[in-house]
């Protein structure tokens, strides 16, 4: 399908269900402002403004080594576990900068959930990568831990995959099944924010499918950052689109105008494949 026909098929969607959706102002669950990251010498974000709205899908792209995956690790503060990294801005999550001193970065990491590009389940049971998160948080109630699993599992879809087998290994189960593990590990702690890291890119296009219905559904109580080097998923997915091209957002819009319309020189030589 080409871009225009996805476009087409969305917008159709889109009138039929929500008439007044996008002139309605969405409150913002990051405010990003004037965000540089430097690692060692090198720049790798540059002079990042950036709204990104409450239970929307913003989606990120741009061509490689742009600072997609710097970008949202940036977000929960997990880029720092490079050493030589340095930033310089804001990062405002409820009202507070994440930067200050004084910010618990564990509680950020608690409310800010990632999926990564290759499935990373624990290699222990389904059962006990699901509530690792909830007993580190001091859950031991046996009853309270299978709820969380059923409730985690089902939100990630694959419930009815593994209920019969929740103490067999997660590395028993294939790409896509590991990948809503990964995303059903991340609900357990009941983030407000769900970042993903191309978490498609290693998937069959049938496990692609179901990650993307995933998506809308949970953006019903999750607000979802998603990297995407896939344009059309990007298009399918996302209410937001913002273009980086070397460490610097060319471009941020509703991602219908982005794609049909966009604004900027580079990002239609690169949604149209000029480039990239
Ligand atoms: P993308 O996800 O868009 O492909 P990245 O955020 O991974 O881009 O990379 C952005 C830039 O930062 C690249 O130039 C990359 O080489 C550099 N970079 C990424 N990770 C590191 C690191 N751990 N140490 C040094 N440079 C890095
Ligand atoms: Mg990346």
């Amino acid at each position: 399908m080409d871009m225009q026909s996805v476009m087409n098929e969305k917008k159709e969607k889109k009138n039929n269900s929500t008439s007044n959706e996008s002139k309605k102002e969405i409150p913002s669950v990051f405010s990003v402002k004037n965000l540089n990251l430097w690692y060692g010498e090198d720049q790798a974000l540059k002079e990042i403004n950036f709204e990104i709205p409450e239970k929307q899908v913003t989606a990120i792209i741009g061509p490689s080594g742009c600072g997609k995956s710097t970008f949202i690790k940036t977000l929960n503060r997990m880029v720092e576990m490079v050493p030589i990294v340095r930033t310089s801005g804001e990062i405002l999550y409820s009202g507070k900068n994440i930067f200050d001193s004084k910010f618990r970065v564990e509680e950020l990491r608690t409310k800010v959930g990632m999926v990564f590009q290759k499935p990373n389940p624990f290699p222990k049971s389904i059962y006990e990568n699901i509530v690792y998160g909830p007993k580190i948080h001091g859950i031991r109630n046996k009853k309270v831990l299978d709820e969380i699993v059923e409730k985690s599992l089902r939100g990630a879809a694959i419930w009815d995959e593994v209920k019969d087998r929740l103490h067999e290994n997660a590395f028993g189960l294939s790409g896509g099944q590991q990948q809503r593990i990964c995303l059903a590990r991340c609900l357990a702690i009941e983030p407000d924010v769900i970042l993903m890291d191309e978490p498609t890119s290693a998937l069959d296009p049938i496990s692609t499918l179901k990650i993307e219905e995933l998506v809308q559904e949970l953006k019903k109580e999750f607000s979802i950052v998603i990297v995407t080097h896939n344009m059309q998923q990007a298009a399918r997915i996302s209410d937001k689109t913002a273009f980086f091209l070397n460490g610097e957002i060319i471009e941020f819009d509703d991602t219908n105008k982005l794609f049909s319309n966009p604004s900027d020189k580079r990002t239609e030589d690169y949604i149209t494949g000029r480039f990239g």
